[in-house]
């Protein structure tokens, strides 16, 4: 049975990868993952029930843990999502990003590394890396135009540059080393286990709540939106079929406005669970995230036609899931929002610590 090691694996997309790699693959998973506030055991407990996923609690940082945990656990793959995620926290606290996201790719760049290069024969062909990244790095678009991937480097934010150093490491590690390196670039994820930090499942449970629901600015900033089910599936497709040392970009072609998502969780709501007001009403403008990018879409030709994915879900099927899979789940977020994040405002210049 193939052997795959899942950094992040206990996160929002990681979590999304595991399920899809052992529930519908039938892949054995090992879950290398520090537990931040960001992961939680819930997200893979459908794929440790079959037996063939087991969670490791690590820090990517510990270079020699990872050296050990790769050569005993002989993978096949590693995919490669552990990091510091959410744009807000890399304004208020910068530290932990730098750390996991660059230092911590580099740690798990030269334990793969390590790894491969006692390889042989069929094994050393096999192996593959896949980094995962985001489309921030390409930095903002005008009105017009789509990011490729020869789009130049351009990151407005900590997180996004740190994400940008990791590509860049990663990209070298295959040139200079030769390490079977792929790289991901994907749009705004959004989907079922998405902790609730971020605008979606924020706006669905402060809904939920008849509490404000936050919209930074004039809410005109453009994101393109895909389902987390569908990049779990591209993401398995990268690793296994994509091109060594080449980048894939990853995108639903659902470009909105934040206000016109905030606007369709209201609307959503309304329907699944009618009140007397429109949710609407709760809309309130917010001073605007620092340095915020104002629009970012993705041109996935390269994957669709190279690798035959196409995105199942639009966003309107995909955001009633979404809404549908948090009013069913309140077992799931309702100790977050107490005791994790009750959704107080992050990221502005008044709170950055160092
Ligand atoms: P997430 O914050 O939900 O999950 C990140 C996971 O990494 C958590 O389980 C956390 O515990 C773990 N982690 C953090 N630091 C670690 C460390 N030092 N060692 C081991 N584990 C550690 O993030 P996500 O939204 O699932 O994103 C996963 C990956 O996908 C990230 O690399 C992110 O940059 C990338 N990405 C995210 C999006 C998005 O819309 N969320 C879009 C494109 C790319």
């Amino acid at each position: 049975m193939e052997k795959i090691i899942v950094t992040g694996g206990a996160g929002f997309i990681g979590s999304a990868l595991v399920r899809h790699l052992v529930l519908d693959d039938g892949v054995e998973v090992i879950v290398v993952d520090k537990m931040t506030y960001a992961a939680n055991r819930a997200n893979i407990e459908p794929a440790e029930k079959t037996g063939r996923c087991r969670l490791v609690v690590a820090d990517i940082c510990d270079q020699a843990r990872m050296t050990d945990l790769i050569k005993k656990e002989a993978p096949d793959q590693i995919l490669h999502l552990a990091a510091e995620s959410h744009v807000d926290r890399s304004i208020s606290g910068p530290h932990d990003f730098i750390e996991t996201n660059v230092i911590g790719t580099y740690s798990m760049l030269e334990a793969a590394r390590t790894y491969w290069s006692s390889l042989q024969g069929d094994a050393k062909e096999r192996f593959r890396f896949l980094h995962v990244s985001t489309d921030e790095v390409y930095g903002s678009l005008g009105a017009e135009g789509l990011f490729h991937e020869t789009t130049p480097y351009d990151p407005s934010s900590p997180y996004s540059a740190s994400k940008a150093a990791s590509d860049h490491l990663a990209h070298a590690w295959h040139r200079t080393y030769g390490l079977p390196v792929v790289v991901s670039n994907c749009s705004n994820n959004y989907g079922p286990y998405h902790f609730p930090e971020k605008l979606i499942p924020l706006v669905i449970l402060n809904a939920l709540e008849g509490k404000p629901l936050p919209v930074y600015g004039a809410g005109s900033n453009v994101r393109d939106w895909l389902y987390v089910d569908d990049h779990a599936r591209a993401l398995s497709l990268i690793a296994s079929q994509g091109r060594l040392g080449e980048t894939y970009n990853v995108g639903g072609r659902n470009e909105r406005t934040n206000l016109q998502v905030v606007e369709a969780i209201c609307d959503a709501l309304d329907v699944l669970r009618p009140t007397s007001r429109s949710r609407r009403e709760l809309i309130t403008f917010v001073k605007d995230r620092p340095g915020h990018d104002q629009r970012y879409a993705i041109d996935a030709t390269k994957l669709e036609t190279e690798l035959g994915w196409r995105a199942r879900e639009t966003f309107e099927t995909g955001l009633r899931k979404t809404v549908q899979w948090y009013l069913d789940h309140p077992d799931w977020w309702q100790p977050l929002r107490k005791s994790v994040y009750s959704g107080e405002r992050l990221g502005l210049e008044t709170n950055v610590k160092a």
